[in-house]
């Protein structure tokens, strides 16, 4: 089977968007869990040589914040237990959220390779607003723009690395 990267975050960060820009087919779903895998779209991709497959997470049902929370809880810890390596995104437009924050939390408990990237890095002006991330804890950072697809070469480079 070949390896997983899973693309985690809160709602609106634009998980979805770099999810479509990457992947090169679509993945039945493989349903481990009922009810959850709903929330989750499989698809493959491969860089460098290296074949992979990339799951996007999200899709929440609306109901109280509580709940909201609660799933990106739940696709955090799925994620923690069946990828090989975790794309952590965030939002540079928005900066840092209590959301972000309790995912950080989530995932500084994982042994799992997690690779923050900040999103909607479309300009230069926005490369200088991203260090606030540092705030979240990880050693380093990857910037990128889900709509213009900068930065998602660099991004690639560095989790092929890992699995
Ligand atoms: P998700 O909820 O995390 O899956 O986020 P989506 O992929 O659905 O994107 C949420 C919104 O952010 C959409 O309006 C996207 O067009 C927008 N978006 C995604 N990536 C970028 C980006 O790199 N730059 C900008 N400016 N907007 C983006
Ligand atoms: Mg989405």
């Amino acid at each position: 089977m070949s390896a997983i990267v899973a693309i985690v975050g809160r709602p609106n960060v634009g998980k979805s968007t770099l999810f479509n820009r990457l992947i090169k087919r679509r993945e039945a779903i493989v349903d481990a869990v009922s009810g959850v895998t709903r929330d989750r779209h499989y698809g493959k991709t491969d860089w460098n040589g290296k074949e992979f497959s990339i799951i996007d997470t999200g899709g929440y049902v609306v109901g109280s914040d509580d709940v909201f929370e609660q799933e990106i809880d739940k696709q955090v810890e799925l994620a923690i237990e069946e990828a090989d390596a975790i794309i952590f995104m965030v939002d540079v437009e928005a900066g840092i959220t209590g959301m972000d924050e309790a995912v950080a939390h989530l995932l500084r408990k994982s042994k799992k390779p997690v690779f923050l990237t900040v999103n909607k890095v479309d300009n230069a002006m926005r490369e200088a607003d991203a260090v606030e991330f540092y705030g979240l804890g990880f050693q380093e950072y990857y910037t990128l723009s889900g709509i213009n697809g900068s930065g998602t070469g660099e991004l690639l480079d560095a989790i092929v690395e890992v699995l």
